[in-house]
């Protein structure tokens, strides 16, 4: 893509409203525009970093055994007074009239709607188990959205929800989205640890939080410093790997145990603020029974199925990526989730020699990198791709393209390399 001709709006004054980093860096980079309180547009760059998380979450959790499908935004008021939730979620929801005086709701989640779903189409035992998940925009009233997208009142979930005919199948439906969350926070380039939580909103008795660590993150947590090691809970076999997450050490403020920490050796004692970047609920019979969705069993008896429900901000994500890896000069994308793989300067717009190896760099990369191809000064150009986190820079000069080299920056560590043109090239992933 030609920068020359991209709506990568940035800015050069720090917008008043943003009090924290991601936020700042999110509106200088040009990532996101707020249109409402808690509103956002994606911008053409923000969007390419949401469709990367976007894909990566995908591939989990299809290879975790889940089918996607897509269910509305908006809901039936009625569905959510089956559960009795519709008056219990309180102002929170965004609750809308159509012009027959129906009642309808903007989603928040939607155990009710997929429960409605199943008990529709599914009605013995040899159905299941079963695993759904989407990716669908939700909508909650928050009292104070801040943070830009990280407390946002529209935001982009991944929500996926378990059916099983058993306690020991939701328990192993449950294992295996914890598994597959922390694939997909490792496949992202990013460290998020499992930690007890509270059921909250959605009832039930087992819960993970997973929380990157942030200064600014609102939740308090403790840690055992094992989980500093990304590496540390490589375990081969999902049963190993379960045992090794939930019995580390590791909860928010809300469901800190004194007890269960004093035995955390002094020196493995690790306490800061979190993100909260996905949950993951195991909750029982709670829907399945209030909505009446029953299963015909082996025997000819009713089985009420045993849920489980699974979210991932993804929109939020963005955000806390952004957090977790920054520097004064701008945003440090991860590889496998920035906007463009690299950015092609072109340093003497206009320069015969530079032109054309910069003109061959773009058609050799395509639409997987930006090329600055603006007659701005050298260090616009550089201060613009450092804001914009490019894991790699291609920086092609009048002098060096004479002698037919260029540079290649390494946005996280700085290091700048001479390279032929070939061989700036092989060095960026693909
Ligand atoms: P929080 O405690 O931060 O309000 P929650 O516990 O209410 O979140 P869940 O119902 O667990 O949220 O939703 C699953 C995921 O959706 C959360 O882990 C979070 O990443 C994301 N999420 C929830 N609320 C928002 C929001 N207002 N803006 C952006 N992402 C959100
Ligand atoms: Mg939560």
């Amino acid at each position: 893509m030609r920068l020359s001709h991209s709506l990568i709006p940035t800015l050069k004054e720090i917008p008043a409203e943003a009090q924290i980093s991601s936020h700042r860096l999110m509106l200088r980079a040009g990532l996101v525009r707020q249109m409402a309180s808690g509103i956002y547009a994606w911008l053409p760059a923000g969007l390419r970093v949401l469709q990367n998380i976007e894909t990566i979450v995908r591939a989990e959790q299809d290879a975790a055994g889940a089918q996607e499908l897509l269910m509305p935004t908006i809901q039936s008021a009625d569905l959510w007074r089956e559960s009795g939730r519709y008056d219990a979620y309180g102002k929170e929801m965004l609750r809308i009239t159509d012009r027959h005086e129906r009642e309808l709701l903007f989603g928040p989640t939607n155990e009710e709607m997929i429960t409605a779903i199943m008990r529709d189409s599914v009605k013995s035992y040899r159905d299941l188990p079963q695993m759904l998940y989407h990716i669908q925009w939700k909508f909650r009233d928050e009292v104070r959205p801040r943070f830009g997208v990280l407390r946002g009142r529209e935001f982009l979930m991944k929500d996926a929800y378990s059916f099983d005919l058993d306690y020991a199948g939701a328990l192993l439906s449950y294992k295996k989205m914890l598994l597959a969350y922390m694939r997909t926070f490792q496949r992202l380039g990013v460290s998020a640890i499992p930690m007890r939580a509270d059921t909250g909103q959605i009832g039930g008795d087992l819960s993970h939080e997973f929380h990157i660590l942030a200064s600014t993150g609102e939740s308090g947590v403790f840690y055992d410093a094992a989980f500093e090691t990304g590496d540390a809970f490589a375990a081969s076999d999902l049963e190993t790997f379960y045992a090794a997450c939930t019995t580390t050490y590791a909860a928010t403020d809300e469901k800190h145990d004194l007890e269960a920490w004093a035995k955390v050796p002094d020196e493995r004692k690790r306490e800061g603020r979190g993100i909260e970047v996905g949950q993951i609920f195991y909750f029982g019979k709670k829907y399945s029974e209030t909505m009446g969705f029953a299963v015909t069993g082996p025997d000819g008896a009713r089985i009420f199925p045993e849920m489980g429900s699974y979210g991932i901000g993804v929109s939020r994500l963005v955000g806390a990526i952004i957090e977790a890896s920054h520097d004064e000069a701008g945003i440090i994308w991860p590889d496998a989730v920035a906007p463009f793989r690299a950015a092609i300067l072109n340093l003497r717009q206009g320069d015969a020699a530079t032109d054309a190896i910069c003109e061959s760099l773009h058609q050799t990369f395509g639409p997987a990198c930006l090329y600055d191809d603006r007659t701005e000064r050298a260090g616009v150009k550089f201060a613009e791709a450092d804001l914009l986190g490019h894991p790699w820079q291609i920086i092609v000069g009048p002098r060096g393209a004479a002698a037919g080299t260029v540079e290649l920056k390494r946005r996280a560590t700085g290091a700048r390399l001479e390279l032929s043109v070939t061989d700036a090239v092989a060095k960026v992933p693909a």
